[in-house]
């Protein structure tokens, strides 16, 4: 179903994003970030997973990656300006919408207290031709019910209270969408496509090669941005709760 188009959001300070695999964010919403963290915003990442498993080379070993992964997923918010990294250190492929994950991102969202919160679709299993990653839906679901109503409700995890996490509303959620139909909100990312290159291009042990990285990035900002009167953009399905 078509959405109602979203022009922008409301004033805001602080953004988390939070997604299953370093990386992930790059692709799904560095462009924003950048422009946001050049407007004074603070954005901060919750990275689910260490990645440990995404390599196909045998010799590779799961904790190694781990901390390869880390240190390219810091690059990359270096290079966008982002204040803060946290890794939950889930392990990579096996990640559930469990209460304790729910309780982890809940716990993150009291502590840097966001405005906006990007997260992954929980619904989308079919991309295109491509299968949406498992992990990927349940980090953007545990993130949406730790949004509402777990940051957000007191004897909600009590556990974080005694830690002296107070509640926490964030009132505006962004859910990326790729180019998904269920879109409603395209945020012009002509200004600041040279960082997202940057920042995906930190990802170095995801690429076999980086040759045509750049052009790959910018065509598919400029197919998300379509029509819309933008060179390059990042869509997403916007929620304003109350
Ligand atoms: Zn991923």
């Amino acid at each position: 179903m078509m959405q109602e188009p979203v022009n922008e959001l409301q004033p805001f300070e602080r953004a988390m994003v939070v997604i299953a695999h370093p990386d992930d964010a790059e692709f799904m919403a560095a462009g924003t970030v950048a422009t946001w963290t050049r407007q004074g915003k603070q954005v901060v990442y919750v990275v689910c997973t260490n990645g440990d498993k995404g390599s196909s080379d045998p010799e590779m070993v799961p904790a190694r990656l781990a901390t390869i992964r880390e240190a390219e997923q810091r690059a990359a918010c270096a290079a966008l300006g982002v204040s803060d990294v946290v890794f939950l250190e889930y392990p990579d492929q096996y990640l559930q919408n469990t209460l304790e994950l729910r309780r982890d991102i809940a716990r993150q969202i009291r502590r840097f207290r966001p405005d906006v919160v990007i997260c992954q679709d929980p619904v989308r299993h079919l991309t295109g031709r491509f299968l949406n990653h498992p992990d990927h839906r349940n980090a953007g679901d545990a993130t949406l019910d730790a949004v509402f109503p777990s940051a957000r409700d007191y004897h909600a995890f009590p556990e974080l209270i005694a830690e002296g996490f107070m509640p926490h509303k964030a009132l505006q959620v962004l859910v990326g969408m790729g180019g998904g139909d269920e879109a409603n909100l395209w945020i012009d990312i002509s200004e600041s496509i040279d960082q997202k290159i940057e920042a995906v291009r930190q990802h170095k042990s995801q690429f076999t090669n980086t040759d045509g990285l750049e052009e790959r990035v910018k065509e598919g900002a400029r197919r998300t941005a379509g029509e819309r009167g933008m060179q390059y953009a990042e869509a997403f399905r916007y929620l304003r709760l109350r």
